[in-house]
């Protein structure tokens, strides 16, 4: 399997976008996880996305859960 370095919605995402640039040092662990690791594709934004047609409300984390600041 090809090994690919980003997400590819991470220009897009609103999460990322809101929430990692922001607070960089609690998003670290999602990114090196998910936006930038292994699980990229167990993300539940990613999945809800692909199931949805939409993204999910920028507070949603890669976990699923919502992020209350
Ligand atoms: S939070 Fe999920 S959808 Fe957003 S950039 Fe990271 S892996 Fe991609």
């Amino acid at each position: 399997m090809k090994v690919r370095k980003e997400c590819e919605l991470l220009a897009t995402c609103g999460f990322f976008q809101k929430h990692c640039k922001v607070n960089e040092l609690a998003c670290k662990g999602f990114v090196s996880m998910y936006c930038r690791g292994e699980m990229m594709d167990q993300c539940k934004r990613k999945q809800y996305s692909r199931k949805h047609g939409k993204a999910p409300v920028d507070e949603m984390m890669p976990s699923g859960l919502i992020y209350r600041g």
